[in-house]
């Protein structure tokens, strides 16, 4: 009898479990190494890119030596370098600090008239601010400015003081994605907290970490993000 109730008892277990595991849908934030790392000057690149693409298609980060600003969109790594250059031939490269998701979006708006600020407003407005998110708006923008670092040779300064030297271009009349990310407050040494942007023109000729735009009008989708990797590098 009590093997029979031991039985009965795991089958419901099992069964509950079962359950659970097929309400439960995964949306995984994987990310190389910590923000804070990167901010006191660790630029050397620990993990593949073509690892990194293992585990998201959509993204953001950096390169080894600091050599460029990283935007991965549809499956594909860019890198945007100093040169205003972008280069897709990426895989063999290493990064010393990137995040990537597999995008699928939860919610889609269609938006116009947006800066950077006006942005901002509106995703504070629909966004549970302890969560991360991942957000990509592809549309036609009157203007954006973006920056991209060269890259750094050692001993390596600090971000803040290799950012004195960051290299903004500025565009007029363009298409491109956004692809960016919301990071919570109590997660600040860890990611950036709060909202970061990187953006690629459609033609693949532009790109960089998000300064200032304005959109003329896109679509924008967001996706909630429920759960974090972080590998850490030796
Ligand atoms: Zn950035």
């Amino acid at each position: 009898m009590k093997k029979l109730l031991l039985i009965l008892f795991s089958i419901l277990i099992s069964k509950l479990l079962g359950q659970n595991n097929h309400h439960f849908e995964q949306s995984l934030l994987f990310q190389v190494s910590i923000i804070d790392s990167l901010y006191s000057g660790n630029y050397d690149g620990k993990f593949s890119v073509n690892d990194l693409m293992l585990n998201g298609d959509f993204g953001l980060g950096t390169f080894d030596k600091l050599d460029g600003e990283m935007i991965v969109l549809e499956g594909k790594a860019y890198q945007f370098k100093a040169d205003g250059k972008i280069y897709e031939n990426v895989l063999l490269l290493k990064t010393p600090f990137a995040v990537v998701v597999k995008f699928k979006s939860d919610t889609l708006f269609k938006k116009s008239c947006l800066n950077e600020v006006s942005i901002i407003n509106f995703l504070d407005s629909i966004i549970n601010n302890n969560y991360f998110y991942a957000i990509k708006l592809h549309g036609k923008f009157s203007f954006i400015a973006a920056r991209t670092v060269d890259a750094q040779s050692k001993p390596y300064k600090p971000l803040i003081d290799v950012l004195k030297n960051q290299i903004v271009f500025e565009k007029n009349n363009l298409e491109g994605t956004l692809v960016g990310f919301y990071c919570p407050q109590y997660f600040n040494k860890i990611n950036v907290s709060g909202y970061h942007f990187h953006f690629i023109s459609d033609d693949k000729n532009f790109g960089g970490h998000v300064l200032s735009f304005y959109l003329i009008a896109g679509n924008m989708e967001i996706q909630k993000i429920n759960c974090l990797k972080i590998f850490l590098p030796n």
